[in-house]
């Protein structure tokens, strides 16, 4: 059925651009509110739910670099961006009375709690909805790998690439109408034919340990759910 959860436990990883909505930067609490609203959808199910939010929307540590930082400072930055992003969709979901933490790899014990895997596991039985904040605390990693990363430290029964289109294409479909969209793939596949799904480290981790990744446009209303009740749309990566 579409409407019974497959997956206990998962992970969305959205990108920081994602919180822009039609501008061309910072955040929109619109976009907010649709995704505090996809989210209620899975709470409502009693799905455990995670998220790892990118920093796009405000610094990413490689636009830094080019114009003359440090790139691990920059990267520093850019991790510090994604506590901002966090913040904001944690303030949006409790809004909707919705209960998250925000758990952060870099700690700042006045905003949000340090993250810890015991944390996070006991927020997600308690109902909770768990953000994790500052990536992987470490500079030249992306938010992919820390989705990844904190998938398997959960066990997540699925990682969810929550994006602007609507799953794994040959080629870009923007710049190419005839592009095939697959509805599964290996993460060799992935590989070899050097698909843009997450960057390789992250690619990488999650081949070497099974992670299940789903891919989706999340500007779907109702795809979020959909994609943890099995439905079929995006692309399934496993294996
Ligand atoms: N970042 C980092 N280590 C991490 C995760 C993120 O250094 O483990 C920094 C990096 O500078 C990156 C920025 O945080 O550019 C924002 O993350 P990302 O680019 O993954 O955001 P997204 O593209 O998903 O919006």
């Amino acid at each position: 059925s579409v409407s019974a959860p497959q997956y206990q436990r998962v992970l969305i990883k959205l990108s920081g651009e994602a919180l822009m909505g039609d501008a061309a930067f910072g955040i929109s609490t619109k976009v907010l509110d649709y995704l505090a609203t996809e989210i209620q959808a899975l709470v409502a199910l009693k799905v455990q739910t995670s998220l790892v939010i990118g920093a796009g929307n405000i610094f990413r540590g490689v636009a830094g670099a080019s114009t003359g930082m440090d790139r691990a400072a920059a990267d520093n930055m850019g991790m510090l961006a994604t506590v901002i992003n966090a913040l904001a969709l944690q303030d949006a979901l409790e809004r909707k009375g919705i209960s998250a933490r925000v758990l952060s790899a870099i700690p700042m014990l006045t905003v949000c709690e340090p993250y810890s895997r015991q944390k996070a596991v006991h927020h997600l039985h308690k109902g909770r909805v768990v953000i994790f904040g500052a990536g992987t605390a470490n500079p030249y990693f992306t938010t992919d790998t820390a989705a990844v990363l904190r998938g398997l430290e959960i066990n997540a029964d699925l990682v969810c690439k929550a994006t602007r289109v609507d799953g794994v294409y040959d080629k870009d479909p923007l710049k190419h109408p005839e592009a095939v969209k697959f509805s599964s793939l290996s993460f060799s596949e992935v590989l070899h034919r050097r698909l843009k799904v997450m960057d390789a480290a992250a690619i990488s981790l999650a081949m070497d340990n099974n992670t299940k990744i789903m891919v989706f446009d999340m500007n779907i209303p109702g795809n979020m759910k959909k994609a943890i009740c099995g439905a079929q749309i995006g692309t399934l990566i496993q294996g």
